[in-house]
């Protein structure tokens, strides 16, 4: 079924309007909907609707609709992803993956080993990057959108990730601690969040092609982040971030 994203400002009472031009364009003339068509809506924030076509009018397409629920597939575990900016290609696949398994949001880290340089115009990219999550998220039927923040220079992590209750530092030279061992110690604090109705968030540091530095490692883990082997091998930039989201979600989610 057809899923769309509409702001809140659309939804009164028992129907939703669809004004965005490109959906309006791709439901009627790529999806070729007619009225009495189902589709779904989600607000991005909190709900998810159930809706048929009414009409199609200008330049929007008039719902009715028919269900209202909270959302069904929005992890409860809110994982931020910090990747270290890998080259030509590979963010798209890491986006593109990390949103059907459930990230809430990712940052681009520049850091000390990272090969892509910013020579203006960053921003396009990261606006290619939300586009691919932004069809990701449709097609794994997510309510909440994950943003694709602007990027950030490594020490600058610091300053974010205060707010989560637990950041995980993927270092491939960690022989001590497993991933496992530290999300088996945090899943009483996971379930005493959920009592509190609260998220419970992650912090996931990911780095590039090159890995961390020494300099970098002895930072962040100063920093309260807790260093973890996701297991033997070394694994690609593009698949860690992946693998390590995969790892949290089966323990602390499923
Ligand atoms: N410097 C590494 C090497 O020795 O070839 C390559 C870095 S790896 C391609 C990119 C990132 O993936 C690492 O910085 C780390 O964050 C993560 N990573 C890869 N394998 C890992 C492992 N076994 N345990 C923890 N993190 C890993």
């Amino acid at each position: 079924m057809s899923r769309f994203f509409v702001e809140k400002e659309n939804i009164t009472g028992k129907e939703i309007l669809i004004t965005d031009a490109a959906d309006v364009k791709h439901i009627s003339r790529v999806l070729r909907h007619r009225i009495g068509d189902i589709m779904e809506i989600s607000d991005g924030e909190r709900f998810e609707y159930d809706v048929r076509i009414a009409a199609f009018e200008d330049d929007l397409v008039r719902t009715e609709i028919l269900s209202k629920r909270g959302f069904t597939r929005e992890p409860f575990v809110r994982v931020t992803l910090y990747q270290g900016i890998p080259k030509q290609g590979k963010m798209e696949v890491i986006v593109q993956k990390t949103v059907e398994v459930g990230i809430a949001k990712i940052v681009p880290v520049f850091s000390d080993r990272t090969v892509v340089i910013d020579k203006g115009g960053f921003s396009k990219k990261v606006e290619r990057w939300q586009r691919v999550a932004d069809e990701a998220v449709k097609q794994c039927r997510r309510g909440v959108i994950p943003k694709v923040e602007e990027p950030v220079k490594f020490n600058e992590i610091v300053g974010l990730i205060g707010d989560n209750d637990i950041n995980l530092f993927c270092y491939e030279d960690e022989k001590g601690t497993t991933i496992k061992d530290v999300l088996r110690k945090v899943r009483p604090d996971v379930l005493k969040a959920q009592e509190e109705d609260r998220p419970y968030k992650v912090g996931l540091i990911v780095g590039p092609e090159g890995g961390f530095s020494q300099e970098e490692s002895e930072y962040i883990t100063g920093e309260g982040a807790v260093s973890v082997s996701l297991g033997k091998t070394i694994l690609r930039a593009e698949t860690a971030p992946i693998s390590g989201l995969a790892m949290i979600m089966y323990e602390l989610e499923l």
